[in-house]
């Protein structure tokens, strides 16, 4: 059934709840041009153009077509047709559901029945307390993993006892719905959009989700087959670069030493049946850690200490003089990083429990330690050389002092990719069928296939929306003044 504003194109039904604008128009089938071929594309329309309802309308008809042909295998989201939607801040995702939910009620005949959740992190949705007064999002992450493992968040075990799963809300679900019906129900809002992602026709995620490729293997949401928007993309560039970099200072290192040896004293006395016997138990230590792993990290962190924080005779090195530089601290074997990193997250396990037992910082410089492991496992050799460039700085300042290990608290290791590229071929490795990258200005177009070492076979520039009758012309309006009057 169409709507009085709907056409078709190639097959596929372009609805709009008013009369679109020209430019519009020209949008919704440029993109759906890339949703149909499977191709990526850069779309530039202005600001007030109604973009995000053009993007919206042609992805919602990309799937419906594609569901109805049996492109998609069936009607069921996670079979692959359906929709990713992503922007820089919760904001701009919630402006943009906001528009599919009026879009929606304007064509109901048309759209009704179609879902969508938001996503967010724990920062957006935990209602436990606990977690919520911890500063950093690294904190938080550490925190609740531990809550949930020990049984401790009531939030978590009303969801997982049942009430929550099976009573989601439906419709367009946005970050406050899930908050405010989660929070009369009292369970967790972080899991439950968890749980209906996969089941939803469109998904409203922020960048670091798509992008960031540790956050997007931890969600359960299959992009093989889906399209995606990336909204306001003049910004994905630097999310790219960014979500590939990280940064340490040697303040980490010798934490993560300390944790080492934290975890190693718990190991002792448990291993010696301590009557402090109850406290360890708390402590939660995974039954396969032993006293001979936990040492081998920290050997390899010591080495990593010495070898590492000690390249300071040039100014920068590449990626790959990094990961060389890590592969000797492990015993120049790529297994044998693959092992210490299973160890890491063991003992990474047990620092969250004394984290979550009150213990402060605990399992903060180890975090960071498995930061630099994971980069270089599942970064090949050649991106790290071509791609990487690690540097040092050091404030001069003499206020910045010397930390408790001794080390000047003005240095730091920057590790940086340098090109987008990195996480946009990971990102199109998952198997997503077109991304289109749109923005109000994506200046100069040119820039982008160059920057994200791939091909956009379509691009659009569109033009300001010109409403004849309401212009008024300049000259119109100001007399001129004339020389010597
Ligand atoms: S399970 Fe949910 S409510 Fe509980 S700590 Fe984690 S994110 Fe917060």
């Amino acid at each position: 059934m169409t709507t009085p504003h709907s056409w078709e194109y190639r097959g596929v039904r372009l609805d709009f709840p008013l009369p679109p604008y020209d430019c519009q128009r020209a949008l919704a089938e440029r993109a759906a041009d890339c949703f149909l071929d499977g191709r990526d594309g850069l779309l530039e329309s202005p600001t007030g153009t109604g973009k995000t309802l053009a993007l919206l309308s042609a992805a919602l008809g990309w799937m419906r077509r594609a569901r109805t042909s049996g492109e998609g295998s069936s009607s069921a989201p996670a079979s692959g047709a359906h929709v990713v939607y992503s922007s820089r801040t919760h904001g701009q995702l919630s402006q943009a559901m906001a528009q599919l939910r009026a879009s929606v009620s304007a064509t109901e005949s048309s759209m009704s029945g179609v879902t969508a959740v938001a996503m967010g992190s724990r920062d957006a949705l935990c209602l436990n307390p606990k977690v919520r007064e911890r500063s950093t999002q690294a904190e938080k992450n550490r925190m609740c993993k531990f809550l949930v493992k020990s049984g401790k968040c009531e939030f978590y075990n009303n969801y997982s006892n049942g009430s929550g799963a099976a009573a989601g809300p439906d419709g367009i679900v946005d970050i406050e719905d899930l908050v405010k019906t989660s929070s009369k129900r009292k369970i967790c809002p972080y899991y439950q959009s968890r749980d209906l992602a996969p089941k939803a026709d469109v998904v409203f995620l922020p960048y670091n989700y798509l992008f960031d490729g540790r956050i997007r293997g931890s969600l359960p949401l299959p992009l093989r087959g889906a399209c995606a928007v990336v909204d306001e993309a003049h910004n994905a560039a630097q999310v790219c670069e960014d979500v590939c970099s990280l940064g340490f200072t040697p303040q980490d290192v010798a934490l993560a030493i300390s944790d080492a040896d934290t975890i190693i004293k718990l190991i002792q006395k448990r291993d010696e049946g301590s009557s402090d016997s109850s406290a360890l138990a708390e402590a939660a230590l995974p039954e396969e850690l032993t006293l001979a792993d936990a040492a081998e990290l920290k050997e390899f962190a010591v080495k990593f200490e010495a070898r590492v924080l000690t390249m300071k005779e040039r100014v920068s090195y590449t990626g790959q003089e990094l990961a060389d530089a890590v592969m000797d601290c492990a015993g120049g074997l790529r297994r044998n990083l693959a092992v210490i990193w299973g160890v890491l997250d063991q003992v990474l396990e047990a620092a969250r429990a004394l984290e979550g037992l009150g213990a402060r910082h605990v399992g903060k410089g180890l975090s960071t330690l498995g930061e630099i492991l994971g980069l270089i496992q599942s970064i090949d050799r050649a991106v790290l050389r071509d791609h990487y460039t690690l540097l040092h700085s050091s404030s001069s300042s003499s206020s910045d002092g010397a930390s408790e290990f001794g080390y000047s608290k003005g240095t730091r290791f920057s590790l940086w990719c340098f090109t987008p590229g990195v996480a946009w071929r990971t990102l199109k490795a998952t198997g997503l069928r077109a991304v289109v990258l749109a923005s109000g200005t994506l200046h100069p177009l040119s820039q982008f296939p160059a920057d994200f070492c791939a091909d956009f076979p379509v691009q659009f520039v569109g033009e300001h929306v010109i409403d004849g009758p309401k212009q008024v012309r300049f000259e119109d309006k100001v007399q001129p003044v004339k020389v010597g009057e």
